[in-house]
């Protein structure tokens, strides 16, 4: 079916246009970290789709007539009604972003010694699951592994190794069930309901808990929609709303699907548990009913909720991913299939075979996107991932190296990622030209944020 993205631009913001030699200064004051850019010099910034989605004007005009009450205020009501009628859970509480709903939940079902379960956690997620002393276990699916393999479903976690865990002799130390949907860690590719289905009963036989990281719940359910047996005719917001019926609750940052810069939630059904949430929520985020969001992020969230769910939007919008992947193909950079729809992640290891892993090759990719481009992006690979001992050298690479092209919520248009394909494709022509880079100084923590590097001739 022919289709065009159902929305036009109201209000733009200026793009910043830069020369090479501009670039070549500023990437190496930033020590070749794309973190330490300043944003005016940055044109196509795809360094992530996280509260870098453009706003509607109704989202907008619901933001300027928000009520700031500290309590009770109407901005709350219209959030909790837009996610009750989402999810159904009972209990809602309001958080300011994905990692706070995280900390909040873990630390009242994990502790030390504990294990999270899931297809794969976020890189924040891990980071709280593991500031509690607890182990964050990643168990995607066998097709994962294959990056060039067309299966639909390559986010599902491995219920054959979860069984074996929830049976096993660790059973007793799982404390949760966490379901990332789409699996950003694992290439922004989607979890079948099936999976989520059987992963949700072999939790609850063993009285495990089960939540959803649902960040993409909307982009989800879309590709259920296109790629799932039996869903073919139901509604993107029937299949969202099935996905929360089948756990015990989730946490989501807002500032994806929401289609809003800040905001995310956390959603349980058990009272008790919530109560819990909720006293460490007033403790440290702020009261129930607002919990460290402004009244105007409720708003937007209100509406970016129930805009993100039109099938139009979604349709375009994986179109748009569709059509980038494409044109990456035709330039002859090889991406990780199928493609999803938040991101493109380029297989940098093999464009690049003359940089061993040790010389960071996903890295290397996103500089060179950078320098020739202006495009800003994000490696992940062994520079995120791999394991270095304590000169700095990589001992144990990652197994692939990628780069990830995020693509943020009806912020750029066809000619952007036009450019963004013929700059791939100048790459593309001439690949033993780019330099491989090694670490100058790595902090322990978060590192890929905090890294600083140099390029090897
Ligand atoms: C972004 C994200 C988070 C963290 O959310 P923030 O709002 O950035 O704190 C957690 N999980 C997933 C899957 C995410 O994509």
């Amino acid at each position: 079916m022919r289709t065009f993205p159902p929305y036009r631009a109201q209000v733009v913001a200026e793009i910043p246009v830069t020369t090479r030699a501009e670039r070549e200064r500023a990437l190496a004051a930033a020590g070749y970290n794309a973190f330490n850019l300043p944003a005016n010099m940055v044109s196509i910034d795809l360094l992530t789709d996280s509260g870098t989605g453009a706003v509607s004007a109704k989202q907008e005009a619901a933001a300027a007539a928000a009520d700031r009450s500290y309590a009770g205020s109407e901005s709350f009501f219209r959030f909790r009604e837009a996610l009750s009628e989402l999810t159904h859970y009972p209990h809602l509480l309001p958080v300011h972003q994905g990692r706070a709903a995280e900390r909040v939940l873990f630390t009242n079902v994990l502790g030390r010694g504990k294990i999270s379960v899931s297809n794969t956690h976020f890189d924040t997620t891990r980071a709280n699951v593991e500031l509690l002393g607890a182990e964050a276990r990643d168990l995607p699916c066998a097709e994962f592994g294959d990056l060039d393999s067309l299966e639909p479903f390559k986010g599902n976690i491995n219920l054959d190794v979860l069984e074996q865990l929830l049976t096993g002799p660790e059973a007793g130390r799982v404390g949760m069930v966490l379901v990332t949907i789409t699996n950003n860690g694992g290439g922004g590719q989607p979890v079948s309901m099936a999976n989520l289905a059987a992963a949700s009963r072999l939790a609850r036989a063993h009285g495990v808990p089960i939540f959803l990281d649902a960040a993409r719940f909307a982009e989800n359910a879309w590709l259920v929609v296109q790629r799932e047996e039996g869903y073919a005719g139901k509604t993107p917001r029937e299949v969202a709303e099935e996905a929360f019926g089948l756990v015990d609750g989730c946490v989501a940052s807002l500032k994806k699907d929401g289609i809003s810069p800040m905001g995310a939630f956390i959603g349980l059904r058990d009272p008790e548990l919530a109560q819990r949430c909720e006293a460490l929520l007033i403790a440290t985020e702020g009261f129930r009913t607002y919990g460290g969001l402004g009244a105007h992020d409720l708003d937007r969230l209100a509406r970016g909720l129930r805009e993100v769910l039109d099938p139009h939007y979604l349709e375009a919008r994986a179109a748009e991913a569709a059509r980038l992947a494409q044109l990456a193909n035709e330039a002859g950079v090889d991406i990780v299939q199928p493609p999803g729809i938040h991101a493109l992640y380029l297989n940098a290891g093999r464009l690049l075979p003359h940089l061993p892993a040790s010389r960071f090759p996903g890295h290397s990719l996103a500089c060179e996107l950078y320098l020739a481009g202006g495009i800003r992006c994000a490696e992940l690979g062994s520079l995120y991932i791999g394991e270095l001992d304590e000169n700095n050298e990589l001992v144990t690479p990652a197994p692939f190296e990628l780069v990830r092209l995020a693509l943020p919520r009806r912020t750029y248009s066809r000619g952007h990622y036009d450019y963004v394909a013929e700059i791939l494709g100048d790459i593309a022509k001439n690949p033993e030209s780019v330099p491989g880079y090694r670490i100058v100084e790595a902090p322990k923590i978060l590192r890929h944020f905090n890294l600083t590097m140099a390029p090897v001739a």
